[in-house]
């Protein structure tokens, strides 16, 4: 077997300038999740129409009106910054609903249709869960307290989303996936 020699000093910056520093990070995941928000604001109508559930559709109509308010935030969070508010293509976001879209199509009419709903949802909030962690502590560092505090409340919107989508599953819907198609 090779043996690989472990080097403990830290890699120096390449020898090109290159001084982009944590603001200069924490403006590219802004970018990011504003992107992603927008992506899921038109997203959610889709998963509210399609669920079958009434309990479902209606937490993904609240979620859609909580994201347009969490969408304000995040114009405030750039005014803060001192930074036009604008998006950058996030290829996760577009792959996690585009993951969504499957599921909305090929389990059509089936009873497991809800159940794959509320795990593609759940994979949408935990993606928001790792970026609004990230920019309220990057924020935090930054100095900028009152866009941590707007982060933060926009974090535990979606923490909560993820764990009301958790009891919905609990509840009943995974449960009924189970069952064979009555047809
Ligand atoms: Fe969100
Ligand atoms: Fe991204
Ligand atoms: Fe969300």
């Amino acid at each position: 077997m090779p043996t690989v020699s472990k080097s403990s000093s830290v890699k120096k910056a390449s020898s090109s300038a290159n001084a982009k520093t944590l603001g200069d990070l924490f403006h590219e995941q802004l970018k990011d999740v504003y992107y992603a928000e927008k992506k899921i604001l038109k997203a959610l109508p889709k998963m509210a129409k399609g669920a079958e559930s009434e309990e479902l559709s209606a937490a993904f109509e609240k979620h859609r009106q909580e994201t347009e308010g969490q969408v304000e935030r995040l114009d405030r969070v750039f005014e803060i910054f001192g930074k036009r508010a604008q998006g950058k293509t996030c290829p996760a976001i577009d792959g996690i609903l585009e993951e969504g879209e499957e599921v909305l199509e090929d389990f059509k009419g089936a009873p497991a249709l809800d159940a794959g709903l509320i795990a593609s949802a759940q994979a949408v909030e935990h993606y928001e869960i790792t970026r609004y962690g990230t920019l309220k502590r990057w924020a935090e560092m930054l100095g900028m307290d009152d866009a941590a505090e707007l982060l933060d409340q926009t974090l535990q919107e979606e923490i909560a989303t993820d764990e009301a989508l958790s009891e919905l599953g609990d509840g009943r819907i995974n449960e009924r996936a189970l069952e064979e198609a009555s047809a």
